[in-house]
């Protein structure tokens, strides 16, 4: 859409259907929204990049339990913060949330920014999460641009081909803000991509701005908005060692991650990615090469698809393992996703060999 040519669509209207809408209809019961504490919404802002509201709520209230300010958080440290994420992924983002408590407790005396220009200097903090904190906090007039927003926007206006770029869309929504209500108006655009004009199958009856949505006039809800090529994922493939203790099955062997690269400072299994390095650490460390693969699912990140292997192999030694600790596996936290799947199916596996003993001593 271009700025003049498009100004007839009287847009004004668009915000009050939304606020109005909202009242009724829209999302008023998630935990950041009791107040309008910075805080609060700024780590909600974060969880909710790449990840559902359902997912996030257990994550959100467990860590506003745990650091329910500024100050607390940034008194703790980073690997007690990545213990609280562990599960949610995009682990880089805990990173963020920590660094930031420590910019804010330094330069800002514990005070959280609410200027835009003091905001989009935080670590993980980009143009729409700035966006959603300083009208939800502040009620100050800043646009957002979330996948959410960008659908709404991109169905009513039915924008498409060159138009469908990120300045455009940023233009629209800075245009479409109302002269007051912001914070209401920011909630109830991005519950209204949420609960009614969703991904696939949008509700439109139900939608309160549909008389002038231009895919729903001309019948391109299902079209819009186009498919961007995705990035392509580069395959890898990972083999992970699963080693227990030779006297206490709980205990697993497992190595906390540098502070680069994939799943950073994560406790993780031992990992590797090519088989000569697998056969050196099993040799150097007699460890029974005989493995099986105990579990191979593939898992995608935002530029990879996994292919994760992971062997169950023993060990005779229940010592010497240079940069590994044994660990309990009812005490591990800081985990990423595989490394969770697999401690819950060893847990199964663990249990159902205890029962299954059971059974046979009854039976004798
Ligand atoms: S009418 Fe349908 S496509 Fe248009 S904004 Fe509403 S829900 Fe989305």
């Amino acid at each position: 859409m271009s700025g003049t040519e498009e100004n007839n669509f009287q847009e004004k209207s668009f915000s009050k259907k939304l606020i109005s809408w909202h009242k009724l209809h829209g999302r008023h019961n998630l935990p950041w929204q009791a107040n309008t504490n910075p805080y609060e919404i700024w780590i909600s802002e974060i969880m909710l990049q790449q990840t559902q509201v359902s997912t996030v709520l257990q994550y959100y209230e467990k860590f506003i339990k745990k650091y329910p300010t500024i100050k607390d958080l940034s008194s703790s440290r980073l690997e007690n913060v990545l213990e609280l994420w562990s599960g949610l992924g995009y682990y880089r983002r805990a990173e963020y949330i920590f660094k930031t408590s420590q910019i804010i407790k330094e330069k800002h005396n514990y005070i959280f920014p609410e200027t835009y220009e003091e905001l989009i200097q935080l670590p993980g903090v980009g143009k729409s999460t700035a966006g959603a904190i300083l009208s939800l906090a502040y009620n100050k007039k800043f646009p957002i641009l979330d996948g959410n927003v960008k659908r709404v926007i991109k169905r009513y206006f039915a924008i498409r081909g060159d138009q469908n770029n990120e300045k455009n869309l940023w233009e629209i929504s800075e245009y479409l803000l109302p002269k007051k209500n912001n914070n209401i108006y920011t909630q109830s655009i991005m519950d209204l991509g949420s609960k009614i004009c969703m991904k696939n199958n949008p509700l439109c009856e139900k939608c309160p701005i549909k008389l002038k949505c231009k895919s729903f006039e001309l019948g391109l809800t299902n079209v819009i908005p186009e498919k961007i090529e995705k990035i392509k994922r580069k395959n890898k493939k990972l083999f992970f060692f699963l080693i227990q203790h030779p006297n206490d099955k709980n205990l697993i062997l497992m190595k906390k991650n540098d502070n680069k690269g994939l799943w950073a400072n994560l406790w993780s299994l031992p990992l590797f990615e090519k088989e000569k390095n697998y056969k050196e650490f099993l040799k150097n460390n007699q460890i029974e090469s005989k493995k099986i693969i105990y579990l191979n699912f593939a898992h995608d990140l935002t530029h990879l698809k996994l292919d994760i292997i992971i062997y169950k192999v023993d060990a005779k030694m229940s010592n010497k393992f240079n940069n590994y600790n044994w660990k309990n596996i009812y005490d591990i936290i800081g985990v990423s996703k595989p490394i969770i799947k697999v401690i819950k199916k060893l847990k199964e596996d663990i249990n159902n060999e205890k029962s299954n003993v059971l059974k046979i001593k009854k039976r004798a």
